[in-house]
């Protein structure tokens, strides 16, 4: 957003309350945001040299449920943001980071998911002599589901979202493996113990809920709504809500709008665009997070029964 506001001769201060660049929770697939999007945005260089994506299994405890193509972008948050915030203050920009801000008008919230009481925990990390046998590998069980994507440099991304639970003091990767441990999903820690973790990429995340958000005033990314992270699209969604604000936000600067008009033009816009794939991948998250529903949608996955392609084309 502030790379394309500048960009336009809009002057942009954005405060960032930690620093750049840090390790993120994220798989780190890059799914289903258009070129032309990027373009507008001015960003379309920063993701030029990421490692295209094609093929992806789904998988269970038991073994692979089916195979597609799902294209996608791999690159470590660690590599895009710091590419984001050079282009960012190469235009003229003004970054000032450990700086954490409240929402005020004029602000631009795009502070990320808010803290929310939940039951979720998000857990990633960074391996080396990892093995794929597709691009990106998801696997789901009743403990949550975790998806291993290719990025740069021979690295793979491991990212999953757990339902939390105790862990009697795991910690890094050691807790990544219990949680898979305790998913069931034994033949993935296997292979996470036989690889070279990079502890150091380690991180998690906890107290956030999906779904659209009741954030303050005029809001983008996962402020405004956070998908399910097993679609892929969270990225996407946080550089598509910035195509869509950018008008409204052009709009302000110009005087053509008020702070709460472009603001409201910005969200009914954000809520059209996103309705469908929200709506979708909240129920699609719910079967995957419940027991029995799981249990079914394996057993129909296996008989080929499950359009996965229609599914995945449903949360884009
Ligand atoms: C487990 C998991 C897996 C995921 N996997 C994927 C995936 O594979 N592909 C995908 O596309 N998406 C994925 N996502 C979603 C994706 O990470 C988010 O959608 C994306 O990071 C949203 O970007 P954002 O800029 O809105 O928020 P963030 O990336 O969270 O950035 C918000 C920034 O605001 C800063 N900030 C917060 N509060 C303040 C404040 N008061 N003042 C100043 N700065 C502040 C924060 O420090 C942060 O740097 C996943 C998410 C989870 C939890």
């Amino acid at each position: 957003m502030g790379i394309a506001l500048q960009s336009r001769g809009v002057p942009v201060v954005l405060h960032e309350a930690s620093t750049y660049p840090r390790h993120r929770v994220c798989g780190e697939f890059i799914s289903g945001v258009s070129d032309a999007t990027l373009e507008t945005l001015g960003i379309g260089e920063c993701l030029a040299d990421a490692t295209q994506l094609q093929t992806a299994s789904w998988n269970d405890h038991a073994g692979r449920l089916t195979e597609m193509q799902a294209p996608g972008r791999g690159i470590s948050r660690w590599k895009l943001d710091e590419r984001l915030q050079r282009r960012f203050v190469s235009l003229g920009g003004t970054l000032i980071t450990n700086s954490r801000i409240a929402c005020s008008p004029s602000v631009i919230w795009a502070a990320g998911r808010p803290r929310r009481p939940c039951s979720w925990l998000g857990l990633k990390c960074h391996a080396r002599n990892l093995q794929l046998s597709h691009d990106l590998e998801m696997f789901t069980s009743p403990g949550g589901y975790i998806g291993l994507a290719k990025i740069e440099d021979g690295m793979v991304n491991i990212c999953g979202l757990f339902k939390a639970r105790p862990t009697r003091g795991a910690k890094g990767s050691a807790l990544l493996l219990t949680m898979l441990r305790e998913s069931s999903l034994h033949a993935l820690a296997d292979r996470l113990e036989m690889a070279d973790v990079d502890e150091s990429s380690f991180c998690g995340v906890a107290g956030f809920q999906l779904g659209k958000q009741e954030g303050p005033g005029f809001c983008i990314g996962d402020a405004a709504s956070m998908i399910p992270p097993f679609t892929g699209n969270g990225m996407s969604m946080a550089f598509e809500s910035a195509e869509c604000a950018l008008q409204p936000a052009l709009d302000f600067a110009s005087g053509r709008k008020s702070w709460l008009e472009a603001s409201a033009t910005s969200t009914a816009s954000q809520a059209s665009r996103f309705k469908r794939r929200l709506l979708s991948a909240m129920i699609l998250h719910r079967l995957l997070m419940n027991p029995a529903a799981l249990r079914i949608t394996s057993a129909l996955a296996r008989r080929r029964c499950l359009p996965f392609q229609a599914l995945l084309h449903l949360v884009r």
